[in-house]
């Protein structure tokens, strides 16, 4: 590679941020002032609501190092964050939020590790300030989904992360249309570090997840890998099938020697609705996978552009 500095790209999905961009802006050009880089910060406005695009208008007018695009709708987290990355053209690309609950200042450790030859960092949070059920919520599902299922995903680990131009392109290779990025990170490999970061609670605007979606997020998490939960429920089919056909004997046995004398509604009902609603979870586990090679041939694009600003600062360089 020629002689020059080395190329950031930062990749910042936004939705209805409009009170948190101009601090966060203000935040990351001060720490990215102080890198060895040339950087682009590529803001992806994901369908906001609240005039998160004339922020970024405004932005990008102003700072050339700034880009933005802008969604059709609103995508979702993952599809902005995609559409981001296709779009960096840097050496290496750090995804964060743009709530500053991801302190810039870790980039210039996520940096020194990219030099030191790391192809990705991501960094954990302590989860403080998160509660209590939360935190145990959290941890159950971790270590349940890494024994069971076979993947490695980190409790803690957010998008906040940097990837090196050779693991971005690999990752991009992946074309799957449900996306769990989270997974799809570990997925390729390449070297990896992990460093630690102290919790930031949000200061302006609110969550945009609630409850139901972090736990469909969660069930995401288990059906984009493998096919291993079916598996578990060829199992789980095999103990109480197992289980039935031990009572059944007994039940003959015991008719048998004492005669038939057993009304026994409650083991009965107890069986028949434990029973339905086991098969009913199998049923939806099989429909979940259906449904997602479904979506997978319909091969529609994650996300459609409305709006893009700013010129990409190496492009003439590339050109040349
Ligand atoms: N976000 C997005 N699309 C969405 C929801 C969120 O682009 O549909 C962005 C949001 O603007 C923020 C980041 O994703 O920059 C993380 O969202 P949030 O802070 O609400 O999540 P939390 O930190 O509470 O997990
Ligand atoms: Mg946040």
């Amino acid at each position: 590679m020629e002689d020059r500095r080395l190329r950031l790209s930062l990749v910042v999905p936004c939705y209805n941020e409009r009170e948190t961009l101009p601090g966060f802006h203000r935040e990351v050009t001060k720490e990215l002032a102080l890198a060895d880089v040339d950087y682009e910060i590529v803001f992806v406005d994901d369908g906001s609501s609240d005039g998160t695009r004339e922020i970024l208008r405004g932005l990008a007018g102003a700072d050339r190092r700034v880009r933005f695009l802008s969604l059709s709708r609103n995508f979702g987290q993952e599809a902005a964050i995609l559409a981001g990355l296709k779009s960096a053209a840097g050496d290496a690309v750090v995804i964060m939020d743009a709530d500053l609950q991801h302190p810039p200042a870790l980039i210039h450790t996520m940096l020194k590790h990219f030099r030191a030859g790391c192809d990705q960092v991501v960094a954990r949070r302590t989860r403080t300030g998160e509660g209590r059920l939360y935190t145990l919520a959290a941890r159950v599902y971790y270590k349940l989904v890494n024994r069971l299922l076979d993947v490695r995903l980190l409790n803690g680990a957010s998008e906040f992360r940097l990837i090196g131009r050779t693991a971005l392109d690999a990752l991009l290779s992946l074309e799957e249309y449900s996306r769990f990025s989270r997974g799809l990170f570990t997925w390729i490999g390449f070297d990896q570090v992990v460093i630690d970061y102290e919790n930031v609670v949000r200061t302006s605007g609110a969550s945009k997840w609630n409850l139901r979606k972090r736990f469909d997020y969660g069930l995401d998490g288990i059906m984009s890998f493998n096919n291993k939960p079916l598996r578990l429920a060829i199992y789980i089919g095999l103990f109480f099938t197992g289980i039935a056909a031990l009572y059944m004997f007994w039940a003959i046995g015991d008719a048998i020697v004492n005669g038939v004398d057993s009304p026994g509604y409650t083991t009965l009902l107890t069986a028949i609705v434990g029973l339905g609603g086991m098969q009913m979870i199998m049923l939806g586990i099989i429909g979940e996978y259906l449904g997602r090679v479904y979506y997978e041939s319909k091969r529609r694009p994650h996300f459609l552009v409305r709006e893009a600003d700013g010129e990409q600062p190496w492009e003439a360089e590339r050109q040349r």
